[in-house]
């Protein structure tokens, strides 16, 4: 490999990143209400009427999604019936339920992305399964569990509020439900609420648009299992957005379209797929008891702060760590300081990113098209992707790329999208522009929650995010969140936050059932304690303000305590996972309170006294 001009590197990612900077950061982009609320409605299952519920549940899980499916599992583990999942669309699935745009599969593998394969008995059939795949598995998950028998599908809640006097939530629906609950665990998901673009005129286009997690097939023709887009072959199409999504879509609107013009306001990095069928010989030698587990503890021990001395995984994640470890190994151990741990991990980043950049210019034909697709700035600055076909797409002939140079598209006609002054007649315009990020929990949420004192979650963090274990919130009783946030905050593999959060919850609950608690709160005191000791790490792991804008940055805006209130364990994921399971099975919980029936706090009792 030739030497490495760092200055120049660092130059020219501090250009790219100060050419996209934008004052309004989150705002420039627009929420889907009003004239664009039709973009939400689901696509794929027609709804049914039922009657309204007032009934009482012991526990009642919002999203039915990952989230709320291995809460669900964990909880019927541990003996806790009466489950109720209320879920906005129709099924199972949540991210998969949505987004069944063509190519949809995962980028982590499957075999440590896929939660409770172990549990279920399925194999995953390739190294990164396809999206009609994991659908498949959250309905399995869902059956295996007999977690349908007491759902609430395509049902919004609108209001969680805690009642003092009997100890239980109540929760109303945009169903007209109003139900109790002993516990609620919330798994809204961090990427569910679609956004659009903020382009001037994006109303005034006449043709036909929509979003990528509302993928119209009855006008592309095709399915989500990947039969041809049928009916574009007259159709010229424009897809805005160049994200994960747009690189897992574009391949199939390549083939398919008359003319398809991507535009593309940042270039993803688009590293190697290299996916493969599972061999079920191979899968048969790995897959003894307790095998997702050892995968799972083997994946985080590669990246986030563990010692593996293999990689079972070996995916893009861990090729990302195994090359820092490398490069750290060549380091004198006398001259192991955070200075140059943090010199090898940009040496070990700008080579990756120099490889990615040149297997642009190995794959596109046409000299500025591959100048134009090259990403310049630091890999974890922008979610990494992996393919195969993507780059090689703009061989095709019909399909081009519209590159804004950061700007953007200027302007949406009637007719098509202008860049650059130049205006592109399209038929259809595919928006491939993400999900909120960034934004209050309770907004993305789309109901606020109303805890002990008439307090909303809204008010407890309006300063940001405050919890113990990333779970329990000081002054919302028997209310658990299932997310990574202050717990592990693993972002390669979401769902294995997901599925630890979930046996917190379930051995929460069950000790809770087991004694004749009524209530759980964790102590002002030991949230306050896990928030300080939050804050004592070397801030959040993604998102510096030295990178170009995305929504790991919150666009390039500073977002001061609430953004360092984003993070996980100080000591990583690894550790934090260890942590959790030392305070779980320790049977002290310590940081909770139990009560009885309307005791109240302990602390609020004082007072009173
Ligand atoms: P992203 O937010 O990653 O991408 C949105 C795209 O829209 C960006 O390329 C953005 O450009 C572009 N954009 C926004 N505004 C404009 C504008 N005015 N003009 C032109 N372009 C614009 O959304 P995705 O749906 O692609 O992905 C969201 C996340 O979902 C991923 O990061 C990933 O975490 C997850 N995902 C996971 C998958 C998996 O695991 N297999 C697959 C797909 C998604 P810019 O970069 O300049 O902001």
């Amino acid at each position: 490999m030739t030497e490495i001009d760092k200055d120049a590197l660092r130059r020219k990612y501090r250009e790219e990143r100060d050419k996209r900077l934008r004052p309004d950061g989150n705002d420039q982009y627009l929420r889907l209400t009003g004239r664009f609320a039709h973009y939400l409605d689901d696509p794929y299952t027609p709804m049914t009427e039922r009657a309204p519920k007032s009934d009482h549940v012991t526990i009642a899980v919002i999203g039915g999604g990952f989230a709320g499916l291995v809460t669900g599992a964990r909880l019927k583990e541990a003996g806790v019936e009466d489950v109720r999942i209320v879920e906005k669309g129709g099924d199972f699935g949540g991210t998969w339920y949505w987004n069944r745009y063509p190519g949809a599969q995962c980028d982590t593998a499957s075999f440590v992305y896929m939660p409770l394969l172990e549990e279920t008995g399925h194999m995953p059939t390739e190294k990164y399964a396809h999206a009609p795949e994991i659908l498949e598995h959250c309905r399995r998950i869902g059956k295996h569990f007999g977690l349908y028998d007491n759902a609430l599908l395509h049902t919004e809640v609108l209001d969680l509020t805690w009642d003092e006097t009997r100890s239980r939530w109540t929760i109303t629906t945009n169903r007209g439900d109003a139900f109790t609950a002993q516990f609620v665990a919330m798994g809204i998901g961090p990427l569910h609420v679609p956004k659009l673009p903020g382009i001037p005129g994006i109303q005034d286009f006449a043709g036909h648009s929509f979003h990528t997690s509302r993928w119209d097939y009855a006008y592309t023709g095709g399915d989500p299992s990947g039969a041809p887009l049928d009916r574009l072959a007259d159709q010229r199409v424009a897809v805005i957005g160049t994200g994960a999504t747009a690189v897992q879509c574009v391949p199939h609107l390549a083939r398919a379209c008359q003319e398809l013009y991507v535009v593309q306001r940042t270039p993803s990095s688009v590293d190697v797929r290299d996916n493969r069928p599972t061999d079920p010989e191979w899968f048969a030698t790995i897959a003894t008891t307790g095998w997702q587990q050892r995968w799972l503890e083997n994946f985080t021990a590669n990246q986030a702060g563990g010692q593996a001395e293999e990689d079972l995984v070996m995916d893009g994640w861990t090729d990302i760590s195994r090359r820092f470890r490398a490069k750290l190994k060549e380091l004198p151990p006398e001259e192991l300081t955070q200075e140059s741990m943090l010199a090898a991990f940009e040496d070990s980043d700008f080579e990756k990113m120099e490889e990615i950049r040149a297997r642009v210019d190995t794959v596109i034909e046409d000299p500025e098209t591959a100048r134009r697709l090259k990403a310049w700035y630091r890999q974890l600055c922008k979610r990494p992707c992996f393919h195969d076909e993507y780059l090689q797409a703009f061989n095709v002939p019909g399909t081009h790329l519209v590159d804004t140079d950061g700007k953007g598209v200027e302007r949406i006609t009637e007719k098509g999208v202008v860049v650059a002054g130049r205006e592109y007649e399209v038929d259809c315009v595919i928006y491939a522009s993400g999900f909120e990020v960034g934004t209050d929990y309770t907004r993305r949420a789309g109901y606020d929650v109303t805890g002990r004192g008439g307090v909303r979650l809204s008010e407890h963090w309006a300063q940001g995010m405050r919890t113990l274990h990333g779970v329990h919130v000081h002054g919302f009783p028997n209310a658990f969140l299932v997310q990574p946030t202050q717990g592990a905050n693993l972002i390669s593999n979401i769902p294995h936050n997901l599925t630890e959060a979930g046996r917190t919850i379930a051995v929460t609950v069950r000790h809770a059932l087991d004694h004749g608690h009524a209530e759980i709160e964790p102590t002002a005191q030991a949230e306050e304690a896990w928030v300080e000791f939050l804050l004592s790490g070397t801030g959040p792991a993604l998102g510096s303000p030295d990178c170009t804008p995305g929504y790991y940055n919150n666009e390039g805006r500073h977002l001061g305590k609430k953004g360092w209130l984003g993070v996980g364990h100080p000591h990583g994921a690894m550790a934090y996972f260890a942590y959790i399971d030392r305070w779980r099975t320790s049977g002290t919980f310590e940081g909770l309170e139990f009560r009885p029936y309307g005791a109240g706090p302990r602390s609020d009792r004082t007072r009173q006294s």
